[in-house]
């Protein structure tokens, strides 16, 4: 068990976050030791990466259309809804 000085995703602390093994697409996958979250650096899907619920958020508020900021971001309809959906619950 070796740490690395990747940052936690969710808790953002330095130096307790270990490999946890790969994702099924290949990529390195990471565990906090502090959160035990797991998360990883690069991911296949435009939805899961980082500041993308903020950037959905933002550009319907800027009044883009659902289907013209899916089709901006690359992420589906559904899934612009469902951030707009669960933005308020935080
Ligand atoms: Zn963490």
């Amino acid at each position: 068990m070796t740490t690395t000085e990747i940052p936690c995703r969710f808790c953002s602390k330095n130096g307790g976050v270990i490999r946890h093994g790969y994702s099924p697409n290949g990529f390195q996958r990471f565990r906090c030791l502090d959160c035990q979250r797991t998360f990883q650096l690069d991911y296949c899907y435009e939805a899961c990466k980082p500041g993308m619920k903020k950037r959905i958020v933002g550009m319907v508020a800027a009044n883009y259309g659902i289907r013209k900021t899916g089709c901006y971001l690359k992420v589906a309809c559904n899934t612009v809804l469902k951030n707009i959906k669960t933005s308020g619950k935080q």
